[in-house]
């Protein structure tokens, strides 16, 4: 295992304007407002979503767009520093309109109907996501 030991220093809230993309908006925001290491809660509506599910042995993600207006039921990750930049991780669970469920890893485009956040912002030292042979990932170091 590997972690950091660490307190909030800051917590925003507010929400996005219909028609954001949700990781371009929050890379910007962090961008903005030079934050490198936080965690992210999110709940809302989309006007469609892309969604990502790892394949451990082609080592790549298979992609997802879906075309249709649903619930965000939650978002939830971080960010950290990628590539020197603040790169933002989120898992996403929708529902539909028949109130079944899909999720996975979450891409952009993903357009917001109407949504909430949560943004706390971690103090420390810089958490920074690198290369691992073992998974294919860019994994914390
Ligand atoms: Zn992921």
């Amino acid at each position: 295992m590997f972690y950091h030991k660490t307190n909030i220093k800051k917590v925003y809230i507010g929400r996005f304007n219909k028609g954001d993309d949700i990781i371009e908006a929050l890379e910007n925001f962090m961008a903005q407002n030079k934050i490198k290491k936080g965690i992210i809660n999110i709940i809302g509506a989309v006007q469609r979503a892309t969604i990502g599910y790892y394949d451990q042995k082609k080592r790549k993600y298979v992609k997802k767009k879906i075309n249709l207006p649903m619930e965000i039921l939650n978002i939830s990750g971080n960010v950290s520093v990628k590539e020197n930049k603040p790169f933002v991780h989120l898992h996403a669970v929708f529902s539909k309109k028949n109130g079944t469920t899909l999720g996975g890893h979450l891409l952009s485009p993903t357009i917001v109907f109407g949504g909430e956040f949560i943004i706390g912002h971690l103090k420390g030292k810089e958490l920074i996501r690198q290369y691992d042979e073992l998974t294919g990932l860019f994994l914390w170091q």
